[in-house]
């Protein structure tokens, strides 16, 4: 490990404008298909490793991980064409009965071969090869699509938020919002109708606050909601918060495993703060009616977990929100 970290020590300084990595691998020399691709493989899986893993070995797990990789990435785009990935919807609901429920969309890669495909498996794949861009523009257009639909056909409309990549985010840029912009001018939305989860890890790692600035505000430009997703989960940015322009924040399901007396605390008090900057506050993965009861007192907006609904197929959702309404 030390040998590593001075080698890499050694690269930043001699080559700062390039971003080289330095892995190392390991296969037994009489491997079947060649030392060449295997040791290929193993650097590529060392440095997919988020462990501080010194050195991967050619295996038979390596070799599977790195043929699934590829075939998923390979039917990538005919899915897009397809249309094989599936826009699922999961309840927000208010546990005061004060408001009506909103949903987040989350997709579902369905494949004629492979079957079901979760978001755990593909989206960091996708994130690696930059294929997250298109997939979560895509997902944006189907939501345009669905409450286009929904206008149309004279239905009372629900708030949807969609998942924006922070790879995608720091792929595009600041001018993000232009490539939704141009998606959102096809179709005739409200304000305030979509809004957009942006993960809490952009406080931190872009340290830019102009930048973040920047995307936060060209969003909301355009009439899109700004939510921040998974907050808490990676450190507490409570601080940044008064830098930027947020509508909603989302309290990971961190909070809520495993709780006792000292998180409800901080929930409770993560609620308020949230309250006096002018913040939603949705709490999610909740599965138990007392969280939900607890939560409720505390004033937490919306509540997003098994313990209403799990994420449903557009259909169901629909059916669902007609039993919820009446
Ligand atoms: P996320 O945005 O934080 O979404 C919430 C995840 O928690 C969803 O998993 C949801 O099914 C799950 N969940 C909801 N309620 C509960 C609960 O009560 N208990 C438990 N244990 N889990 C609950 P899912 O759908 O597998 O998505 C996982 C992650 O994948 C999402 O986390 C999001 O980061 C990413 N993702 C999903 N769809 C998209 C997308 O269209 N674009 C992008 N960029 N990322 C997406
Ligand atoms: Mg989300
Ligand atoms: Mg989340």
């Amino acid at each position: 490990l030390k040998m590593k970290e001075a080698v890499n020590e050694r690269i930043r300084c001699k080559f700062s404008e390039y971003s080289i990595d330095f892995a190392v691998g390991a296969c037994r020399l009489d491997i079947a298909g060649g030392v060449p691709t295997a040791m290929n493989k193993a650097i590529y899986a060392s440095k997919l490793s988020d462990t501080d893993n010194v050195c991967s070995f050619y295996n038979a797990g390596i070799a599977n991980m790195l043929e699934r990789e590829e075939r998923l990435n390979t039917l990538f785009e005919d899915s897009v064409k397809n249309r094989d990935f599936k826009v699922y919807l999961q309840p927000k609901v208010s546990p005061s009965e004060t408001r009506a429920c909103q949903a987040e969309a989350l997709v579902r890669w369905f494949h004629p071969q492979e079957g079901v495909i979760y978001p755990s498996e593909f989206i960091p794949i996708f994130e690696k090869n930059g294929k997250i861009c298109s997939l979560d523009l895509y997902m944006f257009e189907e939501v345009c699509r669905l409450i286009d639909r929904w206008i149309k056909e004279k239905k009372a409309l629900v708030s949807i938020s969609v998942n924006v990549s922070r790879f995608h985010l720091r792929e595009a840029g600041s001018e993000i919002w232009k490539e939704y912009k141009r998606i959102l001018d096809r179709y005739d939305i409200p304000e305030g109708v979509i809004e957009m989860e942006l993960t809490e890890t952009i406080l931190l790692e872009e340290n830019q606050i102009p930048f973040v600035k920047a995307v936060l505000n060209g969003f909301r430009s355009c009439g899109l909601r700004v939510a921040l997703d998974d907050f808490g989960f990676a450190y507490s940015s409570l601080s940044m918060l008064k830098e930027f322009a947020v509508d909603t924040l989302k309290m990971d399901r961190s909070f809520f495993v495993n709780e006792n007396d000292k998180s409800r605390r901080i929930v409770g008090s993560i609620i308020q703060l949230a309250h006096s900057l002018d913040m939603d506050v949705v709490a999610e993965g909740i599965e138990a009616k007392e969280q939900v009861e607890i939560l409720r007192k505390m004033g937490c907006d919306l509540i997003q977990g098994y313990v209403y609904s799990k994420p449903l197929p557009v259909g169901e959702f629909e059916q669902w929100r007609e039993e919820y309404d009446r």
